[in-house]
Parts: structure tokens; sequence; C-alpha cells
């Protein structure tokens, strides 16, 4: 039963990772430039975080910490509970998911279409710490449960370090460059931390940028919430213990209003159709492009798609700001990179 899901597992990761590498040339103010971005929405289950929870379950198999038929239980945002519910279904494990309630009914109802239970948290039941705490307070409760606890296991890191990094060195080395510098929001930290791990081990000079909503910084404040922000999937209301700020270098912000024109033009200039974080990013990517210079070979990721967020203010009309990026941004033109 244990070999037959090992080589199940196997099968599935083949179809997590290898996501193309998009290049998009833009002008900002008038100055011609291009990034890099991994097109993460091509996994599995349409975002970035398959490729941590099937690294965590394979582990979590090796190391005999999760028995066929067991309960899976984690806290999150959305799109990991979105991954969780649906290998969890294909290897035979029963999951519930705790979220909290204010995130978007597109990623309640795609949790419930794999067969999962999702348990709604309110702010006043304590918000994303409370999930958590109430998956930890069920498992102490009753047998036959792994929790994978993506914001405090390592093997979230591992991931990125073992695949989303090795993909972006075979993708530019293919095009003779070398990356410079990485930026990605940061939820739990997994893909900042374990991409910033992979290059700076190669190149003491390059450069990992945490990324957080300016409107509503948690990584700035020392873990304090601040506001409330629109960009889900990042800035969970606390610093997770595998987020390493020490080891990262200075703190992006981005309006999440700014995030949200810059997706909705993602789409609508170049057939992008993106999630807000991705929005988030590419506008990380332009400010570290301000930063190292026009020339820098900056990297980000796209994590999810759009098709998430059709209920949310993806879809509305956003009032441009004078502090906004965005609207200096003219995409140009998009290219890809296969692995
Ligand atoms: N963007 C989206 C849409 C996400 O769902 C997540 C994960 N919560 C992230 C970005 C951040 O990724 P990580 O957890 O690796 O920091």
């Amino acid at each position: 039963m244990k070999s037959a899901i090992v080589n199940r597992i196997r099968e599935l990761d083949g179809m997590i990772g290898n996501t193309p590498m998009l290049e998009i040339k833009y002008s900002f103010k008038n100055e011609l430039r291009r990034v890099f971005v991994k097109a993460e929405y091509y996994n599995y289950t349409g975002s970035i975080k398959d490729r941590m929870a099937i690294h965590i379950l394979d582990k979590a198999y090796a190391e005999g910490l999760i028995c066929p038929g067991d309960q899976i239980l984690e806290a999150t945002s959305g799109n990991t509970g979105i991954s969780f519910a649906s290998l969890g279904s294909a290897l035979g494990h029963k999951v519930t998911i705790y979220m909290p309630d204010w995130m978007s009914e597109e990623r309640k109802d795609l949790i419930r279409s794999f067969g999962a239970e999702v348990k709604l948290v309110s702010k006043e039941q304590g918000g994303f710490l409370g999930c958590i705490s109430l998956t930890e307070k069920y498992a102490s409760q009753n047998e036959g449960v792994f929790l994978p606890c993506q914001f405090s296991n390592k093997y979230n890191v591992e991931a990125h370090y073992l695949s989303t990094g090795p993909e972006i060195q075979k993708q530019l080395e293919r095009i003779d460059l070398i990356p410079d510098a990485v930026v990605a929001g940061v939820g739990t930290g997994g893909t900042i931390m374990g991409v910033g791990r992979y290059f700076k081990e190669k190149n003491s000079g390059f450069r990992a940028y945490p990324l957080e909503p300016s409107n509503s910084p948690t990584l700035k404040t020392g873990g304090e919430v601040v506001g409330s922000h629109r960009v889900e999937g990042i800035s969970d209301e606390f610093i997770t213990s595998i987020l390493e700020l020490d080891k990262l270098d200075k703190i992006i912000g981005v309006d999440d209003g700014d995030a949200i024109i810059m997706a909705q033009k993602l789409a609508s200039k170049l057939g992008l159709g993106v999630g807000i974080s991705s929005g988030a990013n590419f506008l990380g990517a332009v400010t570290v492009q301000n930063i190292l210079g026009k020339n820098a070979t900056v990297v980000t990721v796209f994590a999810d798609d759009n098709k998430k967020y059709l209920t949310t203010d993806l879809l509305k009309e956003e009032p441009v700001r004078e502090d906004h990026l965005s609207t200096d941004i003219e995409l140009l033109d998009l290219k890809s990179h296969l692995i």
C-alpha cells in the first residue's frame, strides 16, 4: 500500500514544476527593460504551492510521518489548501482545511470540489493564527492526523531550493544569463527563502528581496499587522519561522491597488491571466531594477492565475493613485522559454 502511494507521488510530481519562464519586455518611464517570470499556474492544481505540497508529502512518507489513510489537516489562505485537497484525494487521504473566512469564494469552493472539508475561521476566532492552533488542537486529540505545517516545515523551503531555483538557473543559462536577483511576495516565505538560498550559495552578490503589501505590512513592522490588503496569498498576519529575514535583502513594498492594476494590465496587454500577487511580484521586479539598474537580470514568479479572483476587486475598476508604478509601465512583448 505504502509503496503504491510512493509511486503515485512520483507520478504526480511529474506534473508539478518545469514551468515555462516568461521573458516580459516593458518600458518604465520610456526606458526599455525586461524581466523573467516563472509561470507557476502551469502546475498541477494551478499554483506554486504544488511544489511544496508534493515535496512535504514525499518526505513525510519517506520519514514515516504519514501513513496511508491518515487525515491531512492544514491552515492556509487557499492555494496550499487546493494543493493538499487535490493531492490528498489522489492519494486516498481525507483532507480538512482551516482557512480565514475572508478569502475568495472560489478558493473555498475549489477546495470543497476535491472532496475536502473547509473550516472557516473568523478574525474574532483568531484568523490565521487561530487556523494554525485549531489544527494543532485537533491533532493532539485525534489519532492518524498529519499536519504539513507549511509555515514551519523546512521542506517547504527545500522544495524551492531543489526545484524552482535549479529550473530558473537552467532556463536562464540557455540564453546565456546569470540572475542578479529574485523578488517574491511572502506568504510562508518558502519561495523567497528556497530560491534565495539556491542562488546565494552560488553567488554571494545575488540578492533575494521579500515583498509585501505596503498598505498592510507585516515584515517591516516586525510581525505586527497594520491595516488590511487585497493580495490574497501573501502577508498572512505574522512572520513565519521558516522566513529568515537576516538572510534576505531589503523588504519591497507594493500597494495592493497598484498590484491589481498591474495584474489587469498583464491580462489585457499580454494575455497573461494572472492573480493579484503576480501583479505585485511584477511591480516588485520593476522596483528591484530601479535599485540595481535597468539591465539587472531579475526573476520573479506568477504564483497563480486569475480564475480564483473573479469575484474580487481584480475584476473591478481600481482607482489610480499618484504613487502607483503601474502608470509608468508599458508592457511591450512576451516570449516563453520552456524547460
Ligand atoms: N502568491 C500566492 C497567490 C500564494 O498563494 C502564495 C502562497 N500563500 C504566495 C504568493 C507566497 O508564496 P510562499 O508561501 O512561498 O511565500
